[in-house]
């Protein structure tokens, strides 16, 4: 897996492997020089094809936020790592005919969602269910996590969702008790925040490949902190959670803010964070997205 290393840092290795192999080439008899040469090649070309990037695929063209000026927040932060080039799937409008929105999954690493709108036809949803069975990711950001309460397979993949009609059927809350996240079957409904405010992110899973290396806990920008999600939230690890103070209007609970989901053979990422563009500015939410997405591909 690569994290997150510039391109200086490729173009480096080539000049290096290029400098080593000509200095022993000086030196050495046929037998040598042709498996010098067969190894700078095999290195060489592991080098380059580590460089091509991961193809994504950005879906919008409905939310209740502002995907006009989000998505292209997003695309940006994923394409300045050099990983990913990033293509934009949007929907009809809302209202509109959905049945020939089918974007083709298959041509790409992951799938990042910043759509919470009308279903989609059950090709396109058996399309992108088969996609992460078989092994692609899926990024889902913030409302992303408010579409489709009645998908089965969507709120499996996702873990944990709000609104939409969500209540304990749904699946349960998540409650922090003696350091882990429990489940709390209580009924109620499943989506709430309180007022935007900056808050403290405090990261539970300090090993995972996401958040090795981040601070223990970071304050967030300016955002809505989602609380009292509810999903089947199985095969999941909460990465990072913020405390929702009943101050702010929040539940008085820790709530899980960054999650993976493994479903199949796929990987999810899942960021409640980022409601609108001060919060897309936030390091920890820029890292946390770059990261997840290159793990969940
Ligand atoms: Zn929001």
């Amino acid at each position: 897996m690569r994290f997150l290393n510039p391109p200086w840092e490729e173009a480096f290795s080539c000049e290096f492997l290029l400098i080593l192999f000509f200095r022993r080439c000086s030196s050495l008899d046929m037998n040598s020089f042709i498996r010098t040469f067969a190894t700078s090649l095999l290195l060489l070309w592991a080098v380059s094809a580590s460089a091509a990037p991961l193809k994504a695929l950005l879906i919008d063209g409905q939310n209740n936020h502002n995907w006009k000026a989000t998505s292209p927040i997003l695309k940006s932060i994923l394409e300045q790592t050099a990983l990913f080039e990033v293509t934009v799937a949007t929907s009809p409008g809302n209202g509109q005919d959905m049945s020939e929105f089918k974007p083709r999954f298959s041509g790409y690493k992951v799938i990042v969602s910043n759509y919470n709108g009308q279903p989609w036809s059950t090709e396109t949803q058996d399309a992108l269910v088969s996609f992460v069975r078989e092994g692609g990711g899926l990024v889902i950001v913030h409302a992303a996590n408010n579409a489709f309460s009645k998908w089965k397979d969507y709120n499996e993949m996702i873990g944990l969702g709000g609104w939409d009609g969500r209540n304990e059927k749904s699946g349960p809350l998540l409650r922090l008790r003696d350091g882990q996240f429990v489940p709390d079957t209580r009924p109620g409904s499943g989506g709430h925040h309180g007022a935007q405010h900056p808050f403290l992110m405090e990261t539970r899973a300090p090993d995972h490949p996401i958040m090795a290396g981040l601070p223990s806990k970071w304050m967030h920008a300016k955002d809505e902190l989602y609380d009292s999600l509810r999903g089947p939230a199985r095969n999941m690890t909460v990465l990072a959670s913020a405390f929702s103070d009943k101050a702010t209007g929040g539940s008085g609970e820790d709530e899980p803010l960054l999650m993976t989901v493994s479903y199949g053979k796929g990987r999810i990422f899942h960021s409640a964070l980022g409601h609108d563009l001060p919060a897309l500015k936030c390091v920890g939410f820029i890292v946390t997205l770059q990261r997840g997405a290159e793990w969940a591909e």
